[in-house]
């Protein structure tokens, strides 16, 4: 639908849309703007154009409208206390991880914590009527204005105010009323100061009229209506109008204290700090024109640069005044806002990385160490997140218990980019040395592959400036889910199956078969489970077939045959294999109780990023920044035996979702969105809640054993845990018992083989004087003692063994007291040494022609290998192992004459 033909219908009737009770009862006067036509209203007589075209835009900076001070947390008090006193519910803020809604990330507006998508359509989850909440939103796509144009954000908060019109709520008359009250009574702004511009909203197959409230050029609220459903023309009224005003918190603390940029206001104490830190010194007068000049320019300039260089201009400041004010200044803004979106998401369970919402979060983390590194500032991360939580945790007390979680994933992720800096510098020298400029779309690639941002391509002078479209491309491109197409079968006109696995769950039960065709079939109702949430279907038999698989199409339940099919008609009888489903159910229960664990285990930021079930084994995959250690995996498996030997009690419930969302938060969303209206509560006592459609034990206590069978990164980001339950992890534990077993007695048996050797070489040693007693009476001219061999001739004698049962230390001393006693006598001994044979040589001194050193350079040479020494004693050896009698024959000829 086009907005600018509703606005332009809307218009022709301002009386029927607009034209609300304050402007009559405070003289409000309907104008057009002098220069773009847009309708406003205003109860300034001088007024001739809409607060975007008027002289007084942006003259809140250096000179507020009002003598009240109040800064972000201020702010939020006065808002709250006035809604509150007005009949309103203060609500705590959502998550900024948008779990509530799978075709989202994050939370980008307020209004998005009450919708709830149910196929195609929008509905609304109000836990009170009307009500007030603090709503920080993340948006990404004006990342590259963030700290320059003095009111772009990476994360607001958005203040919204939502009323349905009934018996609690009101409509347009008492909204703007209680809007226009805020500003005056509250913020003290003048009445006059406060202009009402005409606009439309639609969007989610509705649509209303809406009023944009400014003062001095500053938008700070936007009233929608919305009340309308349908093309225009050819409309509906809703059944359930909502009024939807959201204001930027920031803008209201920024119009009262009049600081040269929005980001002096919204961070309490640290951007002083942090400039004092810096050492900027610059004129506030200065930096008040020069932050009016941008806000000026950028109503004339769309490029962010142009802006920027005329503002210097017309501000007057020297270039001195830019490298040495602006330009760090910037730096700090851009800090500051991006450490503090940083600390909403982690807290909320979002982690950097290169997968969906990740992406963003990883780049704005890379945008602070980079700036920090091309401005040389000197700051510690961990000291910034304790003044934005200390600063924080008084509109938001909940983020100081993640105060830690956060530093802790900061760290991991900063230590992340340090050590891809080497590949990225790689990667960007090489684009400089061939002069190749990336497109946005080679930007895109580079950053979603290597994780190289285009801030430090710039710092690096390969990129000249940032395409204006690389972060909004990025954003759009990581902003929601892909949506995933489900395959559906021709089942018009069926009744819904009764589904009994949630009611008494009979194992056994007649049925009626509703359709069946080709191998499916339709039943009016089954106790068979079909594959849902991760677990696997049920099987059995059905008309005495078996059941194969089981799907839900809608709330159709399609059972999957094979060996044929029942007729339309019939009564059958169903059996659901019991035992499979006992070993999926124990499976979904661990499920439960190892997320849980996983997250008292390793830190808040673990979800359930998805999981299978199936008889004898299971998966879990949960989000988390490393891959496991063994002792992190022992702690895991620890805590969640723990809770079943515990016997904790399951109980399943039915909930109304906005109460379950209300009674336990977002954590029931592990197993992502639930679109329905009554959500399925399972809890394990106090360790576990979440909405779920499993089966699932009664008490922890059936489950006996779970056993994590192996961990595995899948992805940044995300940990796959596998696991065994029940008997198939006492199964596993057996058999992984018997290898143990196996291998233990196999490792015995070394041992002794070992410790025997040992023993027989010590003897050997010990019978060294006795041996060498016995050779030397001996006369024959060639004899064998124990294994050596012994040949006499006149010469002298000549031993040699390779028997096994000598080692070097053997052969050393037999070898020297051999010679000793007989200095005519020469010894070659070989011994095994791993994948070589060694040769120990001794000759007699006496001998002539007997050298020990040359003998074992020549069978060295025989063996494969190289030896040396000295007349005396030499050794040698080589990796010929069957040459051992060769090398034997040739010393024996080198000794024997
Ligand atoms: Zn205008
Ligand atoms: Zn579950």
């Amino acid at each position: 639908m086009d907005k600018g033909e509703i606005l332009k219908k809307f218009s022709t009737e301002p009386d029927k849309y607009y034209k609300v009770k304050l402007f009559s009862e405070q003289g409000y006067e309907r104008k057009a703007c002098g220069k773009c036509g847009r309708f406003f209203w205003t109860i300034d007589a001088n007024r001739t154009n809409c607060p975007e075209d008027s002289e007084d835009t942006y003259s809140f900076i250096g000179n507020p409208p009002t003598s009240k001070r109040f800064d972000y947390s201020q702010s939020w008090k006065e808002v709250e206390s006035f809604f509150v006193k007005n009949g309103h519910t203060s609500v705590s803020r959502y998550p900024v991880v948008c779990r509530w809604r799978d075709d989202l990330y994050f939370t980008i507006a307020s209004v998005v914590d009450f919708q709830r998508v149910m196929g195609s359509k929008v509905v609304f989850e109000f836990p009170a009527n009307p009500l007030v909440v603090p709503q920080p939103c993340l948006r990404f796509k004006d990342l590259e204005n963030v700290g320059v144009t003095g009111r772009h954000f990476s994360s607001f908060c958005m203040i919204g105010q939502l009323s349905i019109p009934n018996s609690k709520g009101y409509w347009k008359d008492e909204c703007i009323d209680l809007d226009f009250r805020l500003l005056t009574e509250s913020f003290g702004i003048p009445k006059n100061e406060i202009v009402f511009v005409e606009d439309v909203w639609e969007g989610g197959g509705s649509f209303g009229s809406s009023l944009e409230y400014y003062v001095r050029g500053l938008e700070l609220g936007n009233a929608v209506f919305t009340e309308f459903q349908g093309e225009l023309g050819n409309h509906t009224t809703l059944d359930q109008k909502v009024i939807d005003m959201g204001a930027g918190l920031e803008r209201f603390a920024w119009i009262t204290m009049g600081t040269p940029t929005a980001y002096d206001c919204s961070f309490g104490p640290i951007t002083g700090k942090l400039i004092r830190q810096v050492g900027i010194d610059i004129d506030n007068s200065l930096l008040t024109k020069y932050f009016i000049e941008i806000a000026k320019n950028q109503r004339k300039f769309s490029n962010l640069l142009e802006v920027k260089s005329q503002a210097i201009k017309n501000a007057g400041l020297s270039s001195e005044q830019v490298t040495n004010g602006i330009n760090p200044l910037e730096g700090i803004y851009l800090i500051a806002d991006h450490l503090r979106t940083l600390i909403f998401a982690i807290s909320d369970g979002a982690l950097p990385s290169n997968v969906g919402g990740g992406y963003n979060l990883r780049i704005v983390l890379r945008r602070i160490i980079g700036t920090m590194q091309r401005l040389g500032l000197k700051l510690d991360l961990n000291e910034m997140i304790d003044w934005h939580i200390d600063y924080l945790k008084k509109t938001y007390p909940e983020l100081e218990e993640k105060r830690d979680d956060v530093k802790t994933i900061i760290a991991v992720e900063s230590k992340r980019y340090e050590e891809s800096k080497i590949r990225m510098q790689k990667i960007a020298s090489n684009l400089k040395s061939k002069g190749i400029i990336p497109t946005v779309d080679d930007l895109i690639t580079m950053y979603e592959s290597d994780g190289i941002t285009p801030d430090y391509l710039k710092e690096l002078e390969v990129i000249p400036e940032i395409p204006p479209t690389f972060y909004t491309r990025l954003s759009d491109l990581h902003q929601s889910v892909p949506k995933k197409e489900i395959e559906k079968l021709e089942l018009g006109g069926i009744a819904e199956t009764e589904l009994l696995f949630y009611g008494d769950d009979p194992k056994e039960f007649d049925a009626k078969v509703l359709k069946s065709f080709e191998k499916y079939v339709v039943l009016d109702k089954t106790s068979f489970y079909a594959r849902g949430g991760g677990q696997e279907p049920d099987h059995g038999k059905i008309a005495g077939f078996d059941v194969v698989d089981v799907d839900k199409h809608g709330s159709i339940v399609v059972h999957e045959l094979s060996g044929g099919i029942p007729k339309e008609g019939e009564t059958v009888s169903c059996v659901v294999d019991s035992a499979r489903r006992e070993g999926i159910t124990k499976h979904h229960t661990s499920t439960h109780i190892l997320n849980s664990s996983s997250r008292g285990v390793l830190g808040s930021w673990v979800w359930q990023n998805s999981a299978f079930k199936e008889v004898d084994h299971a998966r879990l995959d949960i989000t988390h920044h490393s891959a496991l250690t063994p002792e992190e995996v022992q702690k895991i498996e620890t805590k969640a035996n723990e809770i079943v030997s515990k016997d904790l009690q399951v109980t399943i419930e039915s909930l109304d979702r906005g109460t379950a969302e209300q009674h336990y938060g977002f954590r029931i969303y592990q197993g992502g969105v639930v679109p329905v209206k009554q959500v399925r509560i399972v809890s394990i006592e106090d360790f576990d809640v979440e909405a779920c459609g499993g089966t699932h034990v009664k008490k922890t206590k059936e489950i006996d054993l779970i056993k994590i069978t192996r961990t595995k990164r899948i992805q940044d980001g995300v940990v796959r845990l596998e696991f065994k339950a029940g008997q198939a992890a006492k199964d596993y534990l057996k058999s992984h018992e018997i290898e143990i077993q196996k291998k233990t007695a196999e490792y015995i048996a070394k041992e002794e083989r070992d410790k025997l050797r040992d023993l027989r070489k010590e003897k050997s040693r010990e019978k060294i004087p006795a041996l060498i007693e016995q050779i030397m009476q001996t006369t024959e001219r060639i004899t064998t003692i124990d294994e050596i061999e012994v040949e006499t001739t006149k010469s002298g004698k000549f031993c040699s063994t390779t028997s096994e049962q000598y080692d070097e230390y053997f052969h050393i001393n037999f070898g020297e007291k051999l010679i000793k006693a007989d200095p005519n006598a020469s010894y070659c001994g070989l011994f095994d040494a791993g994948a070589t044979i060694r040769a120990i040589i001794y000759a007699g001194e006496a001998s002539k022609n007997k050298n020990a050193g040359d003998i074992a350079k020549a069978i060295s040479e025989i063996l494969g290998g190289s030896g040396g020494g000295n007349p005396r004693f030499a050794q040698g050896g080589g990796k010929n192992k069957d040459k051992k009698h060769d090398a034997i024959i040739k010393a024996k000829s080198m000794v024997l004459e």
